[in-house]
């Protein structure tokens, strides 16, 4: 029988429905517009991606693979610009991998003529960052089990490595040391030395960029590499979308992901997808010359995100509207802010790292970190791209040379648009807008220590944070992205309706107002900050400052958990502020729950600018050295919180201190309790 022309309109309409039912709407974003980047697809489900490595590499045509462990954007901002730099000097067919989008067990069968980087961050205690925790138990598991059992395993395998940590912990820089180690056990070279950057010393950028030249040396003489002459060639190619405006419906503006645009988000809320949580309650707590400190209620009954006492919750920050202004206007881009763009990747193992089409002002005011520290190898890559002679000599020297770069950009704390305005006045309008969607990090959510008990108050999360201000001679103060957003939040729910806080303002409402009515987009991140199973279990806690903010958690839970009838240990919080009357935290509420709790709660305070002589947490622990010696005897859990770079290591120091001198044992047997402690998760950190 043939078809007639309606049998085929029929069966075609059948078919189409049948695909659409399929996809369930995945490709027809596609469909409606051709520039649009998948950018659901690209951060969460896949459809159809390969997780095979060695696949991608081939049908991408790939010889370099940097693979990055990241947890705040800074290792994979390095993985990029390594791929880069390996392209553009030595024309390496670069891709960047986040570890968590592939399997392992075929890497023993990377050609011999590819080259696999690694750029690894070590989070809190010498952990992996979260995308990267398969790949670390795969790798220095037992018996690793690879697809093809060769002899040694990764034989073929060249590698090269740089790791992101800070001194400050104790595990310093634990993740590329054990990977490293993992991989030449399995047979693996290693090109060059393992680089390691420490941001305790704050000398993260400087100690990437001196191991990288070593090492880009080291593998062109390994693998045959010829350098030329580095050339610019943009990632990403940006198209402007005549027929769109700001209003039409399908241009994002600010909008996380589709679900949001579309106004259907739904959870599970994650780092992918965040709630907009309305906030139910803000005040300060606080407030002295130019300092102050946020307390507020976020509310999450109606997202099904839980949490539990000590997680953390990150915030969604939006740039303040004064420094997106002034990165659009020196960047020439001030009077097309609200031009519609597409931004598609031109190698397909690029992402763009936000969702199109969308306008230059959304990008730049919720996705670009456009206030963070400038790094020099940027400044060097836009050199040719100044206004004029004299400024892409500058540009060249201070990307060159380290020191003049310092006395003239990170001494003063500038950021890119700050920068940019202090070299030339001119507009900057030569440089591609895809060097800034490459070389800028993409906005990182920040990370709050949960400050109430989810025992006491499961549906609303409390935060405790200090406003960041911070004087620099011959400028106006550095604010902080995050918190100074909050701050405006926290005056418009106050009743201000154009809160500027400090002069800076902010699209308070949100994309299309859809964060109207006081909202912050957040998600929940389960940490491992846990109070013991057991509420009898003694605890002592040491949290000076907003470290107090997981302990105000722990404390409102043992006292509801007394007030309930249970037995609750001997409970010890050791607090440290500057002044009683300043900025003393939650000071009227430590009376309550000492009603409840009775002798079993002591807060015992350090105040550091009253005496004549400056006291601190860790003076105060070394008094009461007797009892926490005993506590400790007791299996008490040691938690400490707050400040990372003195304090904590300060506080280990003490306790290690005390035991020698109560127990009478060397310092050095009691610096190995402290660390088994440590490992038996009865000494626990919340340090930033
Ligand atoms: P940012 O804009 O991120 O600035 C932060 C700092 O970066 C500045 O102070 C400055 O030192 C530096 N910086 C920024 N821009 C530049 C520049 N252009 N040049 C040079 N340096 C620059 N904080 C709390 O108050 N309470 C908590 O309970 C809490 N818990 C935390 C828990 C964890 C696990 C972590 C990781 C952090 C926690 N923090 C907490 C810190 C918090 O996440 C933020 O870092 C802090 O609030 C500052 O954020 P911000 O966006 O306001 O400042």
């Amino acid at each position: 029988a043939q078809f007639d022309t309606l049998d085929i309109v029929v069966l075609a309409a059948i078919f189409l429905a049948t695909v659409a039912w399929f996809t369930k709407g995945k490709y027809w974003g596609i469909t409606r517009d051709p520039y649009a980047t998948s950018y659901a697809a690209a951060n969460g489900n896949k459809p159809g991606k390969t997780r095979n490595i060695i696949e991608k590499m081939e049908e991408s045509n790939k010889n370099c693979v940097v693979f990055y462990g990241s947890q705040t954007g800074t290792a994979e901002d390095y993985a990029s610009r390594l791929a880069k730099e390996g392209k553009s000097r030595f024309g390496l067919e670069t891709m960047v991998a986040d570890l968590e989008d592939y399997d392992y067990e075929n890497l023993d069968t990377l050609p011999e003529d590819k080259i696999a980087m690694f750029v690894l961050a070590t989070y809190g205690e010498g952990e992996p960052t979260d995308n990267a925790v398969d790949f670390y138990e795969f790798i220095t598991g037992e018996d690793v089990a690879f697809s093809n059992a060769a002899d040694p395993p990764l034989e073929n395998m060249k590698f090269v490595a740089f790791g992101l940590g800070n001194n400050t912990y104790e595990h310093y820089n634990s993740m590329v040391r054990n990977v490293t180690k993992a991989l030449e056990k399995l047979g693996a070279t290693r090109i060059g030395d393992a680089g390691e950057g420490d941001d305790g010393a704050g000398t993260m950028e400087e100690d990437f960029l001196a191991w990288k030249d070593p090492m880009w040396t080291a593998l062109a003489e390994k693998m045959g590499l010829e350098e030329r002459e580095a050339v610019y060639e943009p990632v990403f190619a940006i198209t402007e979308r005549e027929g769109l405006t700001k209003d039409s419906p399908e241009v994002y503006l600010g909008e996380p992901n589709k679900m949001h645009l579309e106004g259907n988000a739904k959870g599970p809320f994650n780092a992918h997808n965040p709630y907009i949580a309305p906030i139910a309650e803000s005040r300060e707590i606080f407030t002295v010359k130019d300092r102050n400190c946020l307390h507020m209620e976020i509310d999450i009954s109606g997202s099904n995100l839980s949490y539990q006492t000590g997680d953390h919750i990150a915030i969604w920050p939006t740039n303040a509207g004064k420094e997106v202004d002034r990165f659009l206007n020196i960047t020439g881009l001030l009077s097309k802010r609200d031009s519609v763009i597409s931004v598609k990747a031109l190698d397909p193992t690029a992402k763009v790292p936000f969702p199109t089409p969308t306008t230059y002002d959304a990008i730049v005011r919720y996705h670009m970190e456009i206030c963070a520290p400038v790094s020099r190898q940027f400044i060097a890559t836009l050199a040719p791209f100044a206004p004029t002679e004299e400024s892409k000599v500058e540009m060249a020297k201070l990307g060159s040379d380290k020191d003049y770069f310092h006395e003239k950009i990170s001494n003063r704390y500038l950021n890119i648009a700050q920068a940019l305005e202090a070299i030339s006045k001119e507009k900057w309008t030569a440089i591609p807008f895809s060097a800034f969607i490459e070389g800028l990090n993409k906005v990182q959510p920040r990370y709050y220590s949960i400050s109430s008990s989810s025992l006491v108050q499961k549906q609303k999360i409390s935060i405790t944070a200090v406003v960041e201000s911070i004087e620099i001679p011959g400028r106006d103060a550095l604010k902080g992205v995050t918190t100074n957003y909050l701050l405006a939040l926290k005056q418009k729910q106050h009743g201000d309706d154009h809160p500027d806080p400090h002069g800076l303002t902010y699209e308070i409402t949100g994309p299309r107002n859809k964060y109207d009515g006081v909202h912050v987009p957040v998600h929940v991140r389960h940490s491992n900050f846990k109070l013991p199973s057991d509420p009898s279990k003694p605890i002592i806690m040491v949290g000076p400052g907003t470290g107090v903010a997981p302990f105000r958690g722990f404390v409102q839970e043992r006292a509801a958990q007394a007030k309930a009838g249970e037995n609750v240990g001997r409970t010890i919080l050791f607090f440290g502020c500057r002044k009683q009357k300043e900025d003393f935290l939650y000071s009227d509420e430590w009376n309550t729950y000492k009603e409840a709790l009775g002798d079993k709660f002591s807060l015992i305070t350090a105040f550091s600018r009253e005496g004549p002589k400056k006291v601190y947490v860790q003076h105060r622990l070394q008094e009461h050295a007797k009892e926490v010696n005993e506590l400790l005897l007791q299996k008490a859990y040691f938690y400490v919180c707050g400040d990372a770079a003195n304090m904590a290591r300060e506080v280990n120091a003490v306790l290690a201190k005390i035991m020698a001198e109560q127990r009478g044992i060397p310092e050095a047997k009691a610096e190995e309790i402290v660390k088994s402690m440590r490992s038996a998760n009865q000494y626990q950190e919340d340090v930033w």
